[in-house]
């Protein structure tokens, strides 16, 4: 792919049939923009490390969640050095909530690579940022032309609709390349001026006017130029992906109690939520609850006394449904905890980085 430069544009490339007029999409998005586009924290300004910081907590996660957090994280880490001199454990903690935290790991990591190879200056083409870690092809899009005004193009879920509806692009969107014929439409529409505000114009229509279900076409600045509304077919474009089954997974933890102290092991590598602290986990068994940790190397020699029912609680991580039966023992022989595991007081809860269930747990003990 050539690099785009500033306030180039770039050559017209072929692009599938149906392809939507360029030199209309552009100047009516605009307009729109200027007068209906959303507020938000990180559009104030074009600081790269902004950008970058948004683009990656957008990913999987919801525009008005994004929000409260953006502002908090940048508030603690203001520049991209200070990201890198924090410790990752503070980066998680004040990740915890958005989930998907190697997200957060490989930010703090591409930080550091940025002060330590670059001096803190960030790379200043789409190919240079797609060298760092967590930075794909939407997101380095996405910095490149928000932060540089390079006429690079970005796919993500709201533009990925609104451009399959222009060009009356029926064909299914998932599965390896799917997204090919809508990268290149993409590509053909970003103009050399203001790519940026273009790309977020396309986002916002995707999240405001062409919304997955019951779009206002009648509201739309693109109207004339869209495909799928002049054949009728609105309703069936983008076409719909194949849904994953829900996969169920039933668990107990354990709130394994020593005085006023409580153990929490920390989740290892591969697993999900790695790096952050939980409570010992073993799969519930038809035989109860001390069965199974009796059975299982959960606590490593500790034991276990009387188990106390606290509750259940659901949780979902990806296609995954996660039921947790929550149960409470003393400790039946004292012991030291051993690596990966700490013995922390309900108050020292709060400051760990813990997984989202693990939270939930900690506030079930007041
Ligand atoms: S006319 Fe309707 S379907 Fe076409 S881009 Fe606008 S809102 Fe989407």
């Amino acid at each position: 792919m050539p690099v785009a430069g500033k306030g180039k544009r770039r050559p017209r490339q072929t692009v599938a049939a149906g392809m939507p007029d360029a030199a209309a999409v552009a100047p009516a998005l605009l307009a729109w923009y200027a007068r209906a586009r959303r507020d938000l924290p990180w559009r104030r300004s074009q600081d790269p490390y902004r950008v970058w910081v948004s683009e990656i907590m957008l990913q999987q996660t919801q525009v008005e969640r994004v929000r409260e957090f953006f502002t908090r994280f940048i508030d603690r880490f203001p520049t991209v050095a200070a990201l890198a001199a924090a410790g990752e454990h503070d980066v998680l903690r004040l990740w915890e909530g958005l989930g998907y935290y190697r997200r957060a790991r490989q930010l703090h990591v591409a930080a550091q690579r940025i002060v330590a190879e670059r001096g803190g200056a960030f790379p200043r083409s789409a190919a240079e940022l797609r060298t760092l870690p967590g930075i794909g092809r939407y997101t380095a899009g996405a910095i490149a032309s928000i932060a540089f005004d390079l006429a690079e193009p970005i796919v993500e879920a709201n533009s990925r609709r609104v451009i399959a509806r222009l060009a009356g692009h029926a064909a299914r969107l998932d599965g390896p390349g799917g997204d090919e014929p809508i990268w290149e439409i993409a590509t053909a529409l970003v103009p050399g001026r203001h790519p940026g505000r273009f790309n977020q114009a396309l986002m916002d229509l995707g999240a405001l006017v062409c919304t997955p279900e019951r779009p206002l076409c009648g509201a739309c600045p693109l109207a004339a130029c869209c495909v799928a509304k002049r054949t009728g077919r609105v309703a069936e474009i983008p076409a719909k992906a194949a849904r994953r089954a829900v996969e169920e997974i039933r668990e107990t933890a354990v709130v394994v109690r020593r005085a006023a102290r409580v153990l929490v092991v920390q989740r290892g590598p591969g697993e999900w939520w790695e790096g952050l602290w939980d409570f010992p986990r073993v799969a519930t068994s038809a035989r109860g609850a001390r069965r199974a940790i009796e059975r299982s190397d959960l606590l490593g020699g500790l034991g276990c006394g009387p188990t106390e029912r606290l509750g259940t609680i659901t949780h979902t991580v990806t296609h995954h449904r996660i039921t947790l039966d929550v149960v409470a023992c003393a400790a039946a022989r004292a012991g030291r905890a051993a690596q990966g595991r700490r013995w922390v007081t309900a108050a020292a809860l709060g400051s760990l980085a813990m997984t989202a269930p693990g939270r939930r747990i900690a506030k079930l003990l007041g």
